[in-house]
């Protein structure tokens, strides 16, 4: 048996098509736009990253094998609530999570506005300090899927550190 880590690093990716007159969630914030993402739950790519990094760091597979898609329970559902839930199995495996980093890819819109409240609505949903958290936003220079407005994408890296014991 190899002994507990103090420290332990995940990180997470994923993608989500865009379609006019939907909802469009990043990072638990509401954006004004005439696209939004097309999926099962509130496709919030950024929540969903980060959701599979905290996974990934605790060795807990990823967010499909805990929120099965087309489980009709887990329809249209919040993802800050399955983050909620993510959370609370980090803290069962003996982790808090300390820092995280993380990149949005979206042509449009331009993300300049929400960047900050992006940042603090991450904040509060970890409970982190704010030099504990950064939110970067960046296009894919017109190529792809992305650039060619079908598709957002976020990658999340965080660390955790062992509490308790
Ligand atoms: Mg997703």
């Amino acid at each position: 048996v190899t002994p507990p880590l103090a420290w332990r690093v995940g990180q997470g990716y994923d993608i989500h098509r865009l379609a006019p007159n939907l909802p469009f969630w990043l990072g638990g914030v509401l954006l004004d736009s005439p696209v939004g993402c097309v999926a099962y739950s509130d496709g919030d790519v950024l929540l969903h990253a980060l959701i599979d990094a905290l996974l990934g760091a605790c060795a807990l597979g990823d967010i499909g094998d805990h929120f099965p898609p087309n489980n009709p329970q887990y329809k249209a559902m919040r993802s800050s609530i399955m983050l909620a839930h993510v959370l609370e199995y980090v803290t069962q495996a003996g982790y808090a999570p300390q820092q995280i980093d993380c990149t949005i890819v979206l042509e449009a819109p331009k993300l300049g506005p929400y960047k900050t409240i992006i940042k603090n609505t991450l904040i509060q949903l970890l409970g982190l300090s704010v030099d504990r958290v950064n939110v970067k936003a960046k296009t894919a220079e017109g190529l792809g899927a992305i650039g060619t407005q079908q598709a957002v994408a976020a990658s999340v890296s965080v660390v955790l550190m062992a509490v308790g014991t």
